[in-house]
């Protein structure tokens, strides 16, 4: 089946994503980095399209995950998904892992829509675009707590089905 990763630094909603897609409760979400412990997926189905949605800590990048080894792993999980939400954090900004993870999914040529997540009002609306510097041409803004956006994202996703 057509399996969606969703990917990004701790601590960027990954877990909060998953759940406002699944409708539930399922992925634990904490304040604490790399709290999902297990693989956790889920079926969805939009647009008449079913996909599988994964949340797993194996796609949390720790600074220690960077070391040779351990962006081994890395690689290797990044071959589960067909196509990957790569969620970044619109209250932190930029940072040098989000960098690191869009050149990996370029060099692997993997397809990815890239959603910022934390933009819960219009005032937070403006920290999307220092995103652009990663060099994707769109960007979707989203908010998985307030369940922002969320029918776009499962738009796209749809479209690459
Ligand atoms: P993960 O480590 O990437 O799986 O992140 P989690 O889903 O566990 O969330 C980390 C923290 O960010 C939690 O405190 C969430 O409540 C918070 N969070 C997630 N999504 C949003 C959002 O859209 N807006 C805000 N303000 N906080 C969020
Ligand atoms: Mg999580």
């Amino acid at each position: 089946m057509f399996t969606v990763g969703i990917i990004g630094r701790p601590n960027v909603g990954k877990s909060t994503l998953f759940n406002r897609i699944a409708g539930r409760r399922i992925a634990i979400v904490d304040d604490m980095p790399g709290v999902t412990r297990d693989r956790i997926e889920y079926i969805a189905e939009w647009q008449g399209k079913k996909f599988k949605i994964l949340d797993t800590c194996g796609y949390d990048l720790r600074e220690d995950l960077l070391k040779k080894e351990m962006l081994k792993q890395f690689y290797a999980s990044l071959d589960e998904s067909d196509f990957f939400i790569f969620l970044v954090d619109g209250k932190e900004g930029v940072h040098p892992l989000d960098e690191i993870v869009c050149n990996i999914l370029r060099e692997k040529e993997k397809p990815f829509i890239l959603a910022v997540n934390k933009i819960d009002n219009e005032k937070s609306e403006a920290n999307v675009l220092e995103f652009y510097a990663l060099g994707v041409d769109e960007i979707i803004p989203i908010s998985a707590t307030h369940g922002k956006n969320i029918d776009e994202l499962l738009d796209k996703i749809a479209e690459n089905v």
